[in-house]
């Protein structure tokens, strides 16, 4: 029998830490990276007319529309179909695309395993943030007012997903708040593999 895919959402607002344990938790289960803001990046640094579309929308601390980015996601999925399963990181952040990942993975009978959600307090995103638009070069993590709209447009329109992955039976909120390792351990003991 075909081995079950591990499909994990990592989930929580600008700033809990998504990039950072991905990195640990695509090493230690062997899943692909998909991070749309990764992509949106790439994008941005080779100038490409989404690229060059996506900036301006991101320098703002919005949210770049469903169907672009549901594009993308579905062109990697189909890209790496062999692949022992996928970390979302950034993505879904819209019912829209909640539903639209659902409607890609069921069709392939490979549905999402667990929504793993970081929790951190606003006040200790904010200071994380300032610190990494130090080194980070992210025009979006330079100005304070653009990192509040960020965790707000999270807050208005991403977190209502904890509920949509409740309902199903997915949802787990991990304490984000602790060292790299604390918090890769207990990403690790949720998923329970
Ligand atoms: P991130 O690297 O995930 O913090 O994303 C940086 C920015 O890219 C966000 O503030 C959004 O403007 C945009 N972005 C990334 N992922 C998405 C998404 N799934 N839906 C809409 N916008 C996104």
């Amino acid at each position: 029998m075909k081995k079950k895919k591990l499909n994990i959402v990592l989930f929580g607002p600008p700033g809990a830490g998504k990039g950072t344990q991905s990195q640990f938790l695509i090493e230690r289960y062997g899943l692909v990276h998909l991070s749309t803001g990764d992509l949106l990046r790439a994008e941005i640094k080779a100038e490409s007319p989404l690229g060059l579309q996506a900036q301006e929308i991101i320098g703002r601390g919005d949210l770049v529309n469903d169907d672009i980015v549901i594009a993308m996601i579905r062109n990697k999925i189909e890209a790496h179909h062999a692949a022992a399963g996928f970390i979302f990181d950034g993505f879904p952040r819209t019912k829209a695309q909640a539903e639209a990942l659902d409607g890609m993975l069921n069709s392939k009978s490979e549905p999402i395993t667990a929504m793993l959600a970081l929790e951190v307090p606003e006040e200790e995103l904010v200071k994380r943030l300032l610190n990494r638009g130090k080194t980070s070069q992210r025009a979006d993590d330079q100005d304070e007012a653009v990192i509040r709209k960020r965790i707000g447009e999270y807050e208005q329109k991403t977190a209502p997903l904890k509920e949509y992955y409740s309902a199903q039976g997915k949802y787990t909120g991990i304490d984000g708040v602790g060292t790299i390792a604390e918090i890769t351990g207990r990403l690790v003991q949720a998923i329970g593999e």
